[in-house]
């Protein structure tokens, strides 16, 4: 994909809202038997989503953004921590009270064929959840259904149609339209073009940016692709382990990383508008395997592979605190530019 394909991804200069989403020290743990361990998939994240701005959370496969943007709709109980969404914390509700609350918090998956009920037709698919927060009688749904096909992009003649009659990137429209349906205050979309072709994913794109601007949705983008989330979001939280290690200002990040693992990240990026890696960026090749979330290392969870480790890194945990306006990293030697 290129830089022209998605360009009208990213409306500049989005004035920043409120706050609508707040975690704070968010924890996931799982214990695994034999020999009994603790894999510390989201561990101790505390970030800020603020109504009607694009936060994409990036990191390489395994670093926790799926299980973290998880937790922050309370499809997965938190271990610790807390999640407060439009002001009431939901971290910790009952099942019966968190249900008025899930209509403004919906979750776009990554893998529109896995996600979507392959003996039912795209019409009940994009109706159910106004059947479940009973939205009105049938006819009430069938127009809102129909307004929502519309509003994705979907002809309403394909209300009738199967999951596998559509193409991924239909599919991935009936998953919008899906997560529409409830008028949603926040979409966490997970990963949501990775499993696209990619002459389709900067359609999926431009339609996520579209209903920003018609709707004023507040996106929370989940990726690994670090080109694309640039395009999309007005800041960015990088994860590794388990933690958020920097969030900044999407160009404040790009121009100049403050911690080592972004830097890492970034110099590994093409360069997206004519393919080739920007000459002031030089690759940087770590060292050593990703250690393993049940096995984290003492201090800095990236001191194994830092080339600027001390030995303070091994002792310390270093804290996410500003080291710039609009940027927060953890390090205790954060990159100057
Ligand atoms: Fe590297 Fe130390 Fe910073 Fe961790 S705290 S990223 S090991 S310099």
């Amino acid at each position: 994909m290129t830089a022209q394909d998605i360009v009208a991804v990213r409306p500049d200069a989005r004035p920043a809202g409120d706050v609508l989403l707040r975690a704070t020290d968010v924890t996931k743990h799982y214990t695994l038997s034999r020999p009994r361990r603790t894999l510390r998939a989201v561990d101790g994240v505390s970030l800020e989503v603020r109504t009607g701005e694009t936060l994409g959370v990036v990191g390489e496969s395994g670093c926790g953004k799926s299980t973290l943007g998880r937790c922050l709709v309370r499809l997965t109980e938190l271990t610790g921590g807390t999640v407060e969404f439009d002001g009431q914390d939901i971290s910790t509700l009952s099942a019966r009270r968190l249900r008025p609350v899930r209509p403004g918090m919906q979750l776009v998956f990554q893998d529109p064929q896995a996600s979507l009920n392959p003996r039912r037709r795209a019409g009940d698919i994009v109706a159910e959840p106004l059947l479940v927060h009973r939205y009105g009688d049938a006819g009430a749904v069938r127009r809102r259904v129909a307004e929502l096909f519309d509003v994705a992009g979907l002809a309403a003649a394909h209300l009738d149609r199967y999951p596998h009659e559509f193409s991924g990137g239909q599919r991935q429209r009936i998953g919008i339209a899906r997560a529409l349906a409830t008028d949603p205050k926040l979409i966490v979309a997970d990963e949501p073009v990775s499993a696209l072709d990619v002459s389709i994913q900067a359609q999926v794109l431009n339609l996520f940016a579209d209903l920003q601007e018609e709707f004023g949705l507040t996106y929370v983008f989940i990726a690994h692709d670090l080109g694309v989330v640039r395009h999309v979001s007005d800041r960015i939280a990088v994860m590794y382990l388990g933690e958020i290690v920097e969030l900044a200002d999407t160009e404040a990040l790009f121009t100049a990383p403050a911690h080592p693992y972004t830097q890492a990240l970034l110099s590994a990026v093409p360069d997206i508008d004519d393919g080739t890696q920007t000459a002031s960026r030089e690759r940087i090749v770590l060292t050593g395997e990703v250690p393993n979330p049940v096995d984290k290392p003492s201090g800095c969870p990236f001191r194994t592979r830092c080339p600027y480790a001390r030995e303070i890194c091994a002792t310390e945990r270093p804290r996410l605190t500003a080291t710039a306006p609009g940027r927060l990293a953890a390090c205790h030697f954060p990159l100057t530019g």
